[in-house]
């Protein structure tokens, strides 16, 4: 994958948003590569996660940025969650123009493979925990638009 020429976000209703994602048998370059690349447009569009199928790859990978801390999961599952929820506002790079009020759990422990092919765990709360919750259900297919009927345009669109 060229790191040169950015990938465009993919936008609802691309089907590759709600197909089923594979598992990476391992780290290896054209992974790393996919990292950067992914990292870059997930800046460039000023978000705050990004998920591989978003740019058109249905493999098991998201990252996320907030502030100078950078996260890489490969193969995550939520293997533990908090009953408590809150309720969040959400937006998407994949649902330009709109944003909604989304139920996310306070906490949650998720689990995989980070950059350095070593397993990697994280328990995160607030917007960490959102975040991870949003990636996730876009390798699982899914986005926040079908979890909410709290949706709604944003008015200062440029
Ligand atoms: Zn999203």
């Amino acid at each position: 994958m060229k790191t040169n020429v950015l990938p465009k976000v993919v936008v609802s209703p691309d089907p590759v948003l709600g197909a089923k994602v594979r598992a990476i048998p391992r780290v290896d370059d054209e992974i790393r590569d996919m990292v950067k690349v992914m990292r870059k447009v997930m800046v460039k569009n000023q978000g705050v996660g990004l998920a591989a199928n978003q740019i058109g790859i249905p493999v098991a990978l998201f990252v996320a940025q907030i502030e100078s801390d950078f996260y890489v999961f490969i193969n995550p599952k939520i293997t533990k969650i908090s009953r408590d929820k809150d309720e969040m506002v959400e937006g998407c790079l994949s649902v330009p123009g709109y944003w909604g009020i989304v139920p996310r759990h306070k906490e949650v422990t998720i689990e995989g493979v980070g950059l350095n092919g070593k397993k990697q765990k994280i328990k995160a709360k607030g917007l960490l925990a959102q975040i991870f919750q949003h990636e996730m259900d876009h390798l699982e297919g899914k986005l926040y638009i079908q979890r909410t009927d709290k949706v709604r345009k944003l008015e200062l669109q440029k």
